[in-house]
């Protein structure tokens, strides 16, 4: 019934010639927001869930160890780095080289991991951090939001609030707390099955990690590699990204705005934006359009942006960037 109703909407709309522009539907809650047969989907891609790997402290072995398997498998990480250490700037080539891989995403871990007791050794900490990982991409807009991780067992005794002030001032990202092995996950069976309880939750999932394969808090390689293997498994169901990109996208569907536009016979139109500021939210959103039933394949343009979306079960599922402006579907043969 509702699939009827929805094709009866496309009909109307389809039918109307530079008519006046349909409602705005804003959703603020958890409910992604729709209009009129679209809506946006709640992970890219369509996925049933999202799954974040992060790696703290520069621990050595995951250049040796997880950066090669990540890749292997085309697979993305977080690596929560301490940029001022001498572990880290013995390594500091390594490390620069890593950041080029696109299995790595670097992010702050605080600039000497040794804690923070008051608003300015915060802000010292997080700024020289961000210097750091900004100069490994300059080529990158700045400022750019980077993920955030705290470091554990160390003094920090600034409060909730002078931490989320600091974290705005520097755009850092704050991720989920830290849940790994081999504290919190005591084998490879267990890693596994937190990727099928992210799935079952259709929500957001994470593993955290030290050493893999040596230094500290070791991870055995073996259990990093089943778990590797199960995400690659599960990758038409399960978005594997990092911190900001997971951020940007729960931020912008939020707060997303579908608009209708005037649409022609066989033309549909509509916009997307949201609350969130382009400057820092940019990444596209996967929305999913209700189109007549004989149509097989839609050709989807915004602004300088084409493609083709293949359509499935009534539905064409593609990208669009809130504020990217007006967004044109149309039959592709
Ligand atoms: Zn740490």
């Amino acid at each position: 019934m509702k699939l009827v109703l929805h094709t009866v909407r496309w009909l109307l709309v389809a039918s109307v010639v530079g008519g006046a522009g349909g409602s705005i539907h804003h959703v603020a809650g958890a409910e992604p927001a729709a209009v009129a047969g679209t809506q946006v989907l709640k992970w890219k891609d369509g996925k049933q869930a999202v799954f974040l790997l992060a790696f703290d402290d520069s621990a050595p072995s995951q250049l040796r160890n997880v950066i090669p398997e990540l890749e292997k498998r085309k697979l993305a990480g977080t690596f929560y780095l301490v940029t001022g250490n001498g572990l880290y700037l013995n390594l500091r080539p390594k490390w620069e080289a890593a950041a080029k891989s696109t299995s790595v995403v670097i992010a702050n871990h605080t600039f000497t991991h040794k804690g923070a007791t008051n608003v300015a050794d915060l802000d010292r900490e997080l700024g020289k951090g961000n210097e750091v990982i900004y100069a490994l991409h300059p080529e990158r807009k700045q400022p750019r939001l980077v993920g955030f991780g705290k470091p554990g067992g160390v003094p920090w005794t600034v409060s909730k609030e002078e931490v989320q002030a600091a974290l705005e001032k520097h755009h850092l990202v704050d991720r989920p707390p830290f849940y790994g092995p081999p504290m919190h996950y005591k084998s490879a069976a267990e890693m596994v099955a937190a990727v099928d309880a992210a799935i079952q939750k259709g929500d957001m999932g994470h593993m955290d990690f030290h050493g893999v394969g040596g230094d500290w808090l070791v991870t055995p390689t073996e259990w990093f590699t089943a778990l590797l293997d199960k995400l690659e498994a599960s990758q038409d169901r399960v978005w594997i990204t990092d911190v900001v990109s997971w951020h940007q996208y729960v931020t912008e569907r939020r707060t997303a705005e579908l608009k209708q536009l005037p649409s022609d016979a066989g033309i549909f139109r509509l916009e997307l934006s949201c609350q969130a500021d382009p400057a820092f939210y940019d990444l596209p959103l996967t929305l999913s359009t209700q189109v007549p039933a004989d149509w097989k394949k839609v050709s989807v343009t915004q602004g300088k942006n084409s493609a083709v979306a293949l359509v499935r079960n009534g539905q064409a599922q593609y990208a669009a960037t809130p504020g990217g402006g007006p967004i044109t579907l149309q039959r592709s043969e």
